[in-house]
């Protein structure tokens, strides 16, 4: 104790009898923020983006940000599906900003299925409970948060920092924010560098971190139908030709092929990242396929894996089917939708080709179902973009990797990259091996990580900014 002033003490003593000794500066705001983010419902169905971001406008004006700072938009068609942006000025007007954007909305969540309420925000064995502790409603509160600790303590970057929160991402409504922003108003979002949602740390199942990633592109949706069509007739004189025999057929064929192995830069960084915290056979398979990707056994034993299967190639599955019209009928028709995720680069067509190729039989049509897929640009990751971010997880976390990769979804970063406006995952949110149900069932993260995400976040949107 000795060597502290008195103001020090009395200032403590004042915490201390307040309750809030355990709690880092702002973190009980940052609590509050949060719980209301989570149980403000923003699910298609029921939900209501415009809601939580007036909660989030209202707080950020109680922390100082004139009205001139913030934009709140939302369709007028869809008055719930609303979206902010908020700023603050730079001092180099000539530097491009750094953009912070997250999205609102959530995937729906059954209270009848889950343990507890979803909309609730329940803190139990180190844990939030709740849709959207994750995804993504942990980084939008720490971006709000963020923003309200740069004006709080009168932060002067050299660039602006900008955030956008929006609503629409996870597809449920029919607008999706980002792309307004970019197509609408792109000089509200416009930035050198974007920090999005990404996929975060990996724990291992003792709790200790692996490893943090870094997304620098995505793949692309596509789905595809296919179709056989047939005469039918009566099921009492069944012939050997039947479209379900036929579709069944088709769809065990391509389930017994594999698209050929593709690889980038990031992925290539990836695997070889991945070599050395792998190590042994997988290692020495990882650092083969990088240096060719036409090694059989390598890919044959990586991809036993569905992560690392995934990240080497374009995926295409069947997700749903329907057939036949009537119990006692010969099929006139059977239908499957195949659900791709296209590697970036890949033209949709050669997608097309590698199905037909691996069904091999004409009488089964392949057609790409509309909307037409988005082809995602990756950003290029930088040593600008490397640096800062290399530097604070070393001191935050040291001794844990930083891995570029690619992502195997779909996330609102493929219309910024589009637009030209570099678009990366980057979060410090260290996640179970079960990637935390992100989109399922009893969806949660660990407190600890979280308020280091919170740490990690805020300090590296101020690294950026400084550059
Ligand atoms: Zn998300």
């Amino acid at each position: 104790m000795r060597g502290w002033s008195k103001g020090l003490a009395a200032a403590i003593g004042m915490v201390l009898a307040s309750g809030a000794m355990a709690a880092a500066p702002g973190e009980q705001g940052f609590r509050d923020l949060y719980k209301e983010l989570i149980e403000t419902n923003t699910s298609a169905s029921a939900g209501d983006c415009t809601k939580a971001a007036n909660q989030i406008a209202a707080r950020l004006k109680a922390a100082g940000y004139k009205d001139a700072d913030l934009h709140l938009y939302a369709p007028p068609e869809l008055p719930k599906a609303g979206l902010i942006v908020a700023k603050l000025d730079g001092t180099d007007a000539k530097a491009k900003a750094v953009l912070l954007l997250a999205h609102l909305d959530v995937v729906e969540a059954k209270r009848e299925d889950w343990t507890r309420d979803p909309f609730t925000l329940v803190e139990e064995g180190g844990y939030f409970y709740g849709r959207g502790t994750s995804d993504d409603k942990a980084q939008a509160a720490i971006w709000a948060d963020s923003m309200i600790r740069l004006k709080q303590e009168g932060a002067k970057p050299k660039r602006t920092i900008k955030m956008a929160l929006t609503c629409g991402e996870e597809g449920g409504f029919p607008f999706n924010g980002a792309e307004w922003l970019v197509d609408h108003q792109k000089e509200w979002i416009d930035a050198g560098v974007v920090l999005n949602e990404g996929r975060g740390g990996e724990l291992d199942a003792n709790g200790k971190k692996v490893l943090l990633t870094v997304e620098a592109g995505e793949k692309t949706y596509q789905d595809f139908q296919l179709e056989v069509t047939n005469p039918g007739g009566h099921s009492s004189q069944p012939v050997p030709d039947n479209a379900i025999y036929r579709l069944a057929t088709a769809l065990v064929k391509l389930s017994q092929s594999d698209t050929p192995v593709t690889m980038n830069e990031v992925t290539k960084a990836y695997f070889t990242k991945m070599a050395d915290i792998q190590g042994g056979e997988i290692g020495r398979a990882m650092k083969a396929i990088v240096a060719n990707p036409k090694d059989t056994a390598a890919n044959a034993l990586l991809s036993q894996n569905k992560g690392w299967h995934a990240q080497l190639r374009t995926t295409c599955v069947a997700t749903m089917s329907d057939a036949g019209h009537a119990r006692n009928a010969l099929p006139q028709r059977a239908r499957a939708n195949i659900n791709c995720r296209i590697f970036p680069g890949v033209p949709v067509e050669t997608v097309k080709q590698y199905i037909v190729a691996a069904i091999a039989d004409p009488q089964v049509a392949v057609t790409p179902v509309p909307p037409a897929a988005v082809e995602a640009h990756a950003p290029e990751l930088t040593p600008a973009v490397m640096g800062p971010l290399t530097k604070l997880a070393g001191e935050m976390f040291p001794g844990v990797p930083v891995v570029p990769t690619l992502a195997n979804w779909g996330t609102d970063g493929r219309f910024l990259n589009n637009a030209g406006i570099p678009t990366f995952g980057i979060d410090a949110l260290f996640r179970d091996p079960d990637f935390s149900n992100v989109h399922g069932l009893n969806e949660r993260v660990r407190v600890q990580s979280l308020l280091d995400d919170r740490e990690f976040l805020y300090k590296l949107a101020k690294a950026y900014a400084a550059e």
